[in-house]
């Protein structure tokens, strides 16, 4: 038997659509393997180890079906890679290239120390194309979305997705964990509740996407409404890549050639869109790599943000006195995921009405979320604090109240998260001030706050350079 070749896998938890799986399979026998990577300093938050757990086992219990298995191991990466390249004298280890600036710094690490040692091969996996491969005319990046995604409808084709290989095991399995020992699970009663609402693995991801195909005509109605179930939820299966953009793409096309009919035609277009901006997330943190702390837009880096740790706790907690948000961030808590227009209406009360970094708020995200990923954390709440790529204008404030009104009309989705306002009705539950009396007191006075946030950035250095 010739030496096995390592499969690292990291958020490309699946097998079918795997290059690297799949190119180490048609040459060797494979041997998977998963590393816990203490100096990660993007570990994933409290919802996203939860989740993780999850992928991991659903992963390692399908790798077992094939007379596989997935060898799990903590320590830094490159030493483990080592120390498994000695043991087992493998010819090589393959792995998926991501996008986050200290992977990509990690990975360079490993592609060079290991060379020499063995063969070290890295694909494209996680994304519709490699950031790159989609540029202007000057072959630089797009800094918007718009001109960004008719590049990828003219120039680009969506690679056809691989199937599942059939795997050789190695002769000799060396040790690992098992995935309980990672201790992602924290055992508390909060994670139960979080568990009862997603379903891990592969499998589960593409009944996911099934389920989703049967109504995608009415996507573009439904997507902005919280209350229905009009979106795919496919993010919590994207960020941990139990399935592929790729397969999620070639499905909402091939869905749509089945019928005889454009994705224009369809309301499909609206939902590859989506999936375009997600690779748009990716090609900003590509090529932007200081956006994961810093705007991208230099002309806010000065803006001063408040201070008011009592403000973030209500934010936080769900209880601002604004409904449509509490309900969001409650749905969070509860579930770890909210729905976008929701994600967006939350995270413009924080950085506007209250004036308080969007860091704090995509922190508290990427603890809290169970598709918490970096470039579209990042990229969502730049957009809404106005100062990233493509950003909405400063001046842009979502009223939590009008927004409310507007894609919560008989307010549903509020009495679905907010207990305490489940008996008011649909003309007071927007705004409901003193009808429950557990119910608290809007946080912020809005108007005058909305004021203060358009004033905001005439202070700073962007004034100097409108
Ligand atoms: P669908 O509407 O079915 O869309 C399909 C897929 O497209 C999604 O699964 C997602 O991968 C992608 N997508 C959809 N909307 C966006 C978007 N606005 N930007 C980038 N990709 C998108 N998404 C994450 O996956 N992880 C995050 O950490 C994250 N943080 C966010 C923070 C803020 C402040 C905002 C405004 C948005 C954030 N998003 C994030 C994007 C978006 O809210 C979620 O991807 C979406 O709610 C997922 O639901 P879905 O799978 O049903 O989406």
């Amino acid at each position: 038997m010739t030496a096995p070749i390592i499969v690292w896998f990291r958020r490309d938890l699946r097998l079918a659509d795997n290059p690297a799986l799949h190119a180490a399979a048609a040459e060797a026998a494979v041997l998977p393997v998963y590393i816990d990577d203490p100096d990660d300093p993007w570990q994933p938050g409290a919802a996203a180890r939860e989740r993780l757990h999850d992928a991991l086992t659903a992963l390692s219990a399908s790798l077992e079906r094939r007379g596989s298995r997935l060898v799990v191991r903590r320590g830094t990466a490159l030493e483990v890679l080592h120390e498994l390249v000695e043991m087992t004298g493998a010819a090589g280890v393959y792995f998926n290239r991501r996008n986050e600036p200290w992977w990509r710094e990690r990975d360079e690490a490993c592609r060079r120390a290991l060379a020499g040692r063995c063969a070290v091969r890295d694909f494209i996996a996680d994304v519709l194309f490699e950031p790159p491969a989609v540029c202007n005319r000057q072959g630089g990046p797009y800094r918007v979305f718009t001109p960004f995604y008719r590049a990828v409808r003219r120039d680009h084709e969506v690679p056809t997705p691989l199937p599942a290989p059939r795997l050789i095991a190695p002769n000799e399995w060396p040790a690992g964990l098992q995935v309980e020992a990672l201790d992602y699970r924290s055992g508390a009663r909060w994670a139960d509740g979080l568990r009862a609402h997603w379903q891990s693995g592969e499998r589960a991801a593409h009944a996911a996407l099934d389920n989703f195909m049967a109504h995608v005509e009415a996507y573009p109605q439904q997507r902005d409404v919280p209350a229905q179930a009009g979106t795919s939820n496919l993010s919590h299966h994207l960020a941990w890549g139990e399935i592929s953009p790729r397969e999620a793409w070639h499905a909402a096309s091939a869905w749509s050639a089945a019928r005889g009919t454009t994705t224009t035609e369809t309301g499909v277009e609206a939902w590859l869109r989506q999936l375009a901006w997600r690779d748009f997330a990716h090609h900003v943190l590509f090529h932007f790599p200081h956006t994961s702390e810093a705007p991208m837009n230099e002309a806010y880096a000065a803006l001063e943000w408040r201070s008011d740790p009592a403000a973030f706790e209500c934010w936080s907690r769900g209880r601002t006195g604004f409904p449509i948000i509490d309900a969001g961030m409650r749905q969070l808590w509860h579930t770890g995921w909210m729905h976008n227009r929701v994600r967006m209406l939350v995270a413009s009360l924080l950085t506007k009405h209250l004036g308080i970094h969007w860091l704090e708020g995509a922190r508290w995200f990427w603890d809290t979320l169970i598709d918490a990923d970096l470039p579209n954390n990042t990229l969502g709440w730049q957009w809404v604090a106005g100062c990233g790529a493509d950003a909405a204008p400063y001046y842009r404030i979502f009223n939590p109240v009008s927004q409310s009104r507007k894609f919560d009309p008989d307010g549903t989705y509020i009495r679905r998260w907010v207990p305490e306002l489940r008996d008011t009705d649909a003309a007071r539950v927007h705004d409901p001030a003193g009808a429950s009396p557990e119910y608290p007191r809007p946080v912020v006075d809005l108007a005058p706050a909305r004021a203060a946030a358009l004033e905001r950035p005439r202070q700073g250095p962007h004034e100097a350079r409108a």
